[in-house]
């Protein structure tokens, strides 16, 4: 199973092969461009299937807002898990709800 940093590596790899592919036309270079813009979403649906959990956040019991920075509160105020009963966060939750550590507002 890869962790976080692995999968940026793997996207960092694939964007740098991209950027230094030759292409000898307009379609293949958008046929390349379109399979690149796939993989972080192949990406996050892997890590979803395989329950890939990163160290940096911990999962309280609500059913809202679950995810809980390791770097904030050791005890969530509304249901009362502390950081060293809960697991790790499901890497896949974290990418999607959240930025800069911080719930996205939808
Ligand atoms: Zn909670």
């Amino acid at each position: 199973m890869k962790n976080a940093e692995q999968y940026l590596a793997e996207l960092m790899k694939a964007m740098q092969d991209f950027e230094h592919r030759e292409f000898t036309d307009a379609q293949s270079q958008d046929a390349a461009l379109t399979e690149l813009l796939k993989r972080p979403h192949t990406m996050l649906e892997e890590m979803h299937q395989e329950n890939v959990t990163t160290p940096n956040y911990w999962e309280c019991d609500c059913e809202d807002k679950y995810l809980n920075p390791v770097k904030g509160n050791i005890e969530c105020e509304q249901c009362h898990v502390t950081a060293d009963d809960a697991l790790d966060a499901r890497l896949h939750d974290v990418l999607v709800n959240m930025i800069n550590g911080e719930y996205l507002s939808i």
